[in-house]
């Protein structure tokens, strides 16, 4: 946990660590499957707190609400950079149980949350049997007069695809401060699934998005540490990430000899299993 200080305004950020997936196969390497650590953001004012980014299962959530209680803040609003489960699923359980104010996302991520929910029988609640809560959608779009903490402004800001389509990075001025969900990766392998087609382009053009708002403080959506006083190192680590994909990938035949060419590269990024869910997908699809 860090923050940075304003008057009477800060933030601090909770870092769920990775956790292992009911999967039996293995990375090419021997490790076995996991999930990435992620990253709750709260921003914490004199009597109230905002929380972006709540995490996926029921103990993380548990853990980010035992230190709202602790902090003794009144949860006003949640708010959810995009619609990718392991970023909302647990919005509804903190929201009931702090009786905040409501969840907010943009019209494009509430559009996209259905399908997410769809696909958690098939895949989210095979890989983390039974440790995901229920997750209806409660989310709604900002309120017309926006949203604030105590007269903080808050500005959901559309960057368009990054990591899935639509993704949406808060930026709070007050506090020079972006939120980048997963626009933005710090020291953990990025999620690919979704890159092919010309995703990757539009991924570093988010990053471009994020670089013309110039903030003093960024946050990674996946990250080991909390380190957001480095916004160029973060972005520019990205944006090599993305680069080093495109070039390895018309150098190898397999996911294998592709994961094992990235892995060199980045040896020491967090959770080689979203590499290696990345590489399946991309030569499945063929046309990455
Ligand atoms: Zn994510």
């Amino acid at each position: 946990v860090t923050g940075a200080a304003g008057s009477d305004l800060r933030f601090e950020l909770i870092v769920s660590d990775a956790i292992p997936l009911a999967l039996a196969d293995r990375l090419p390497n021997g490790a076995a499957r996991t999930w990435a650590p992620l990253t709750s953001t709260l921003l914490v004012s004199v009597t109230d707190a905002v929380l972006i980014d709540p995490p996926l299962t029921t103990p993380q959530a548990d853990a980010v609400e035992q230190r709202i209680r602790l902090l003794g803040k009144h949860l006003t609003w949640i708010i959810i950079t995009h619609a990718h489960g392991d970023h909302w699923f647990t919005a509804s359980r903190i929201a009931d149980r702090l009786g905040a104010t409501g969840v907010a996302a943009t019209p494009s991520v509430i559009e996209a949350m259905p399908r997410t929910n769809a696909s958690r029988e098939l895949f989210w609640d095979r890989i983390l049997p039974g440790q995901i809560p229920a997750s209806p959608i409660t989310a709604t779009k900002p309120p017309v007069a926006g949203i604030n903490i105590e007269g903080h402004r808050i500005e959901l800001v559309e960057v368009g695809h990054s990591d899935t389509d639509d993704t949406t990075v808060v930026h709070v001025p007050d506090l020079d401060l972006v939120v980048a969900g997963d626009v933005v990766y710090d020291e953990a392998h990025l999620f690919l699934v979704e890159s092919a087609g010309g995703g990757r382009d539009a991924w570093r053009a988010a990053l471009d998005r994020i670089s013309a708002l110039d903030p003093a403080h960024l946050v990674a959506g996946h990250a080991t540490r909390t380190d957001s006083a480095s916004p160029r190192r973060l972005i520019e680590q990205t944006h090599r990430y993305l680069d080093d994909v495109d070039e390895l990938l018309p150098l190898h035949d397999t996911p294998a000899g592709f994961f094992t060419a990235m892995l060199q590269r980045h040896p020491s990024r967090a959770n080689p299993s979203t590499l290696w869910g990345s590489a399946t997908a991309l030569y499945a699809a063929s046309r990455n």
